[in-house]
């Protein structure tokens, strides 16, 4: 089994170094990832600059986006992998963030190059990643043992797969979810400069949950649950698209 890694967070992060060791011994295992700390950058590529692809000790590092890196491995070095693993990354990516997620993308780069992929984030502190090696492990190997069973992952979109930032024994299990809705507390915080002039800050702290329904992911990690969504690329609004066409 071929396994390609990647994730946003940089070649030097913990939790790539966590999901290696989650997959360590089962396969041929690649690793590829941004130079420095890409998170937020979606589907992002870079075209208005080169691109250094560099040998290092944990890997392949690319000067470029997550994406940038799933297009280096499949189309620079022609790798063929059987599964995309994006993560483990820093913080939950969940509900609407998902549209930002450079994790997710990467995944969804794997996805678009025929390959079977999927993403795996800690929603907290990056002092749980042993647990979250440990719960990616059991999911990818063992219950349900995702890789496999590829035929569990879409082959037209990824899994997103969320660890709750908890011990081991305290995740009461896995959720198979749909995205909720994240909204953000303070998203646009203006800070004033040693000089006076205005600066900004995006970010904030996710706003309190709108549902306790353990369908949704956010709500299921946020009560203790590993949640696995199954995403798919289509944006196309099916519903909407009847409604147009009806109009004749
Ligand atoms: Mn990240």
């Amino acid at each position: 089994m071929k396994i390609l890694l990647v994730n946003d967070d940089g070649i030097t992060a913990p939790g790539l170094a966590a999901l290696k060791e989650a997959v360590q011994g089962r396969g041929e295992i690649t690793v590829i990832a941004p130079q420095q700390q890409r998170s937020g950058m979606s589907h992002a590529i870079t075209i208005d600059q080169p691109l250094r692809l560099r040998s290092v000790e944990q890997g392949f590092t690319v000067t470029g986006t997550p994406v940038d890196c799933v297009i280096m491995a499949m189309r620079g070095l022609d790798l063929e992998p059987d599964f995309v693993l994006s993560g483990i990354n820093h913080g939950a990516n969940l509900g609407t963030d998902v549209l930002y997620s450079g994790t997710v993308a990467a995944a969804v780069e794997g996805v678009l190059n025929g390959v079977r992929s999927i993403a795996l984030s800690l929603a907290g502190s990056s002092s749980f990643l042993p647990t979250a090696t440990q719960v990616a492990r059991e999911l990818l190997f063992e219950e349900p043992g995702f890789l496999l069973r590829p035929e569990l992952i879409p082959a037209s979109g990824v899994l997103n797969i969320n660890i709750p930032a908890l011990p081991r024994e305290r995740i009461k299990g896995v959720r198979y979810t749909r995205l909720g809705v994240r909204r953000y507390d303070g998203m646009v915080q203006r800070r004033q400069d040693p000089w006076g002039s205005d600066y900004y800050w995006l970010g904030g702290i996710p706003g309190t949950l709108e549902s306790n329904e353990l369908e949704i992911d956010v709500a299921a990690v946020d009560q203790g649950y590993v949640s696995i969504t199954p995403l798919q690329f289509d944006l196309t609004d099916y519903r909407a698209l009847e409604r147009l066409r009806s109009l004749g």
